[in-house]
């Protein structure tokens, strides 16, 4: 198998193969279907004692996640193991304050969102409670969940610089700060700083350069920005496309969206963009996850176990890796034929926990720095 790309410098890949585990979910859910009453997995050879019962046969969720893929993968678990999943979209920041609110009475018992930092915030609130699942644990490496299992990524997504291929010759780029340089005044473009992936960046900075130093980051970049900040990751790559500036700051699968959308425009400025991960020779790329976590109160805790466990599990990541152009969490899954060909990278060495704790510190930061 092609290791297609290393998250940490430390050695921990991904690549590998392994189909046991969803086999073995969908022969524990036969049984308990079968049975037909409340079923204990005991051939689940992972350890989970999870307990299914008839009443527990739905699973609520709270998502801000708004991809297609999500709703398909939720389907097949459904055909797969008759439970039942209802979904509620809306703003992760909305979502939260709606379990604080509904409290012992939530409805739901998945909360997923796509940046750590909300994870941790639902975390640090009190709206989360830990999974218990050796499934899970298996596949989803160390560095991609809560150490105390609040949570787990279900996807990974890197913020790289975007390039316009004809205009820009990638040997001119090198890291993010490399991006405040003279080199690039008036040609850098990038989404507000009210935007969540802008805000854990920031507070990756603050983690590994220090709150001075990402400051000054800040400022530096606001300095070269080609344009006031509007608009979302495709329009940025629209933007240096259309001559507005020559580099951008984007989440990778925007890229994979762009040319496969059925927009031919679209399509048309995603051959055209060029892929770089930043700061490959000094602290990596700045990764962020979707992910998701129990809420505190919900009450279909096994069922809610068993679909982050089919969500981590070999299908469900390689229908995300293919489907939404993310990264796979899992080690078995390879990322999709269009992210391996971007190449491996080496991506930042934190704890993701951070990006929650420091998103004050890093909201603060850049309005200061003036980056709208
Ligand atoms: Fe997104």
């Amino acid at each position: 198998m092609i290791i297609s790309y290393t998250v940490f410098e430390n050695g921990y890949q991904l690549g590998g193969c392994m189909k046991k585990v969803i086999s073995l979910l969908i022969i524990a859910t036969m049984v308990f279907a079968m049975i037909g009453c409340g079923a204990t997995d005991e051939n689940n050879t992972n350890n989970v004692s999870l307990e299914v019962t008839d009443t527990e046969k739905v699973v609520n969720i709270y998502t801000d996640r708004h991809y297609d893929t999500d709703q398909a993968l939720y389907d097949t678990f459904t055909a797969e193991t008759g439970i039942q999943v209802n979904v509620v979209k809306a703003k992760s920041d909305e979502l939260l304050e709606r379990l604080k609110i509904e409290g012992e009475d939530t409805e739901a018992d998945l909360v997923v969102t796509s940046d750590v930092g909300r994870l941790y915030r639902a975390q640090t609130e009190g709206l989360i409670k830990p999974f218990v699942s050796e499934t899970l644990k298996n596949n989803v490496p160390e560095n991609l969940r809560s150490t105390e299992d609040f949570w787990t990524a279900l996807t990974v997504r890197a913020r790289v610089i975007a390039y316009v291929k004809d205009r820009v010759d990638p040997m001119a780029l090198s890291t993010y700060e490399a991006l405040t340089e003279e080199a690039w005044a008036g040609k850098v473009v990038v989404r507000s700083s009210t935007n969540i992936y802008n805000q854990s960046l920031m507070a990756s900075f603050i983690e590994l350069n220090g709150a001075d130093n990402a400051k000054a980051w800040a400022e530096g970049l606001v300095a070269n920005m080609a344009r006031v900040p509007e608009g979302n990751d495709r329009d940025q790559m629209k933007a240096i496309v259309a001559g507005e500036g020559d580099v951008a700051i984007v989440n990778t699968y925007y890229v994979g969206k762009l040319l496969n959308s059925s927009d031919e425009y679209e399509v048309e400025v995603g051959e055209k963009i060029g892929v770089f991960f930043p700061n490959q020779e000094t602290n990596g790329t700045h990764i962020n996850i979707s992910g998701a976590g129990l809420t505190k109160h919900g009450k279909n805790t096994g069922s809610a176990t068993l679909l982050l466990e089919y969500l981590t599990g070999e299908k469900a990541q390689s229908d995300y890796a293919n489907a939404n152009y993310e990264y796979p969490v899992n080690a078995n899954v390879e990322p999709s034929e269009l992210l391996q060909s971007w190449g491996t990278f080496k991506a930042q060495e934190i704890d993701l926990s951070v990006l929650g704790a420091f998103n004050a510190d890093a909201v603060k930061l850049l309005n200061e720095a003036g980056w709208k």
